[in-house]
């Protein structure tokens, strides 16, 4: 089966909504193994919504559509259906029913507005809508099949599950393959380091297929199968899964739902070590992705945001001295904060961030984006110099990727 969507919505084409139907509604038709092949999105124009959706309903068995089923003139979904597929629009007396009650019962005026969703293209059924008031319309057309969502995500996603997916299971094949992923987790390398180590498999790749993408500091490598089911899907998995092991190494820590932090934890809970920050650049960011992990309190025993050379020499104890030769944004200072940061505690490992975000503030010798982060141990220290580059934005968030990069290799080693 192959589908289409079509979001109507003027919000989605000026950039004031980002189109998160598209994103969730592709992931489940992917899931049930039906074929995506266009998306488009068109604004709150009855013409040009028609002329979008006249050329989706040629060229696809399932043209799914979302938005535009409110109440207000602007809202053309219905007239769009009733169009493209020659159909009139009629009340539907129950729907119109079931609507009336439920405004009523808010304390709400039954109007002719509110009453145009309760039209609907002949032949159609109405989605009923459990969470809003505007239903959703199913149509078979031609041995094809039109269906409408309302716009706003949480009806959206109830509707689709609940109503959607056990329709468009029945029309499907029986054990028809769907689509498996596995995504597996790199940190600590740059993107074309882990390109090169597995340049040939990606070269070579069939089924499963192999795409990698950066995301702010980790590199995701995304495996994909058909299959009748996910037994079969794993066993093709499994061996191209320990294939890239081997070429990556402990760089490769995790898969799917597995964090960078998350995956720290349970080692530190494993080897019963604790451990604490010291932020400069970072403000926090670090402390806040090392505390997403629920049960993080076993391990994590501060964050200290120093961000004045005051705190770092009150706070963390760096020696006044080190700050005047070297500036703040330095190794020594990175790891006398981290040193800090574990005595203050008595934590067994220290983490000490240092760094320029941008945008202003940097010079030839440290320009925006140098950032030093130290870790200190009881039997030892290290100390990187990454040089990044993006907005403030990414330069905090690459650097506390790359801190958490740098811990996992510290107790990898
Ligand atoms: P509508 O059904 O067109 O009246 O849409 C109602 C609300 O749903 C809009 O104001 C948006 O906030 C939200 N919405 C509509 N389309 C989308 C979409 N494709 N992705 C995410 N939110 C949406
Ligand atoms: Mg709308």
């Amino acid at each position: 089966m192959r589908a289409e969507l079509v979001c109507v919505g003027t919000e989605l084409l000026l950039g004031e909504t980002l189109n998160t139907n598209a994103q969730y509604l592709g992931q489940r038709l992917a899931h049930l193994g039906i074929d995506i092949y266009h998306q488009t999105v068109v604004g709150d124009n009855l013409q040009r919504a028609c002329e979008v959706t006249a050329r989706a309903l040629e060229r696809s068995d399932l043209v799914l559509m979302t938005g535009g089923l409110g109440p207000t003139m602007d809202d053309v979904t219905r007239e769009v259906i009733a169009a493209v597929t020659g159909r009139a629009l009629r009340r539907d007396p129950e729907v119109a029913g079931a609507l009336a009650a439920q405004l009523k019962a808010r304390g709400l005026r039954v109007s002719e507005t509110q009453l145009r969703q309760a039209l609907l293209p002949e032949g159609a059924e109405a989605l009923p809508n459990p969470f809003g008031t505007a239903p959703g319309i199913w149509v078979e057309h031609e041995g094809r099949v039109i269906c409408a969502l309302p716009g706003p995500p949480t009806e959206l996603r109830e509707m689709f599950e609940s109503q959607v997916e056990p329709r468009l299971r029945r029309r499907l094949p029986p054990g028809a393959p769907v689509l498996y992923r596995r995504i597996l987790k790199v940190c600590g390398l740059p993107e074309a380091e882990v390109e090169d180590r597995v340049a040939d498999l990606i070269a070579g790749q069939t089924d499963p297929t192999i795409a990698p993408y950066a995301r702010s500091g980790e590199i995701h490598l995304r495996l994909a199968t058909k299959a009748p089911d996910p037994e079969t899907a794993a066993a093709r998995f499994d061996p191209l899964e320990e294939e890239i092991r081997r070429r990556l190494g402990h760089h490769l820590f995790g898969r799917d739902d597995d964090t960078l932090a998350g995956v720290i934890g349970r080692i530190l809970v494993e080897r019963g070590l604790t451990l604490a920050a010291a932020e400069s650049c970072t403000g926090g960011l670090l402390g806040a992705r090392i505390t997403d992990v629920p049960g993080s309190s076993a391990y994590f025993l501060l964050s200290a945001v120093t961000y004045s050379n005051e705190a770092k020499v009150r706070v963390l104890g760096v020696p006044r001295p080190v700050l005047e030769r070297h500036g703040a944004v330095s190794e020594p200072v990175a790891l006398a904060m981290a040193e800090g940061a574990r005595r203050v505690v008595g934590a067994d490992i220290g983490i000490g961030i240092t760094g320029i975000a941008g945008p202003g503030g940097g010079t030839p010798a440290k320009p925006v984006g140098t950032v030093y982060v130290g870790l200190s141990w009881q039997h030892g220290q290290r100390c990187r110099r990454l040089n990044l580059r993006g907005s403030r934005a990414d330069i905090r968030n690459r650097t506390v990727t790359y801190a958490l990069a740098l811990l996992l290799e510290m107790l990898q080693s």
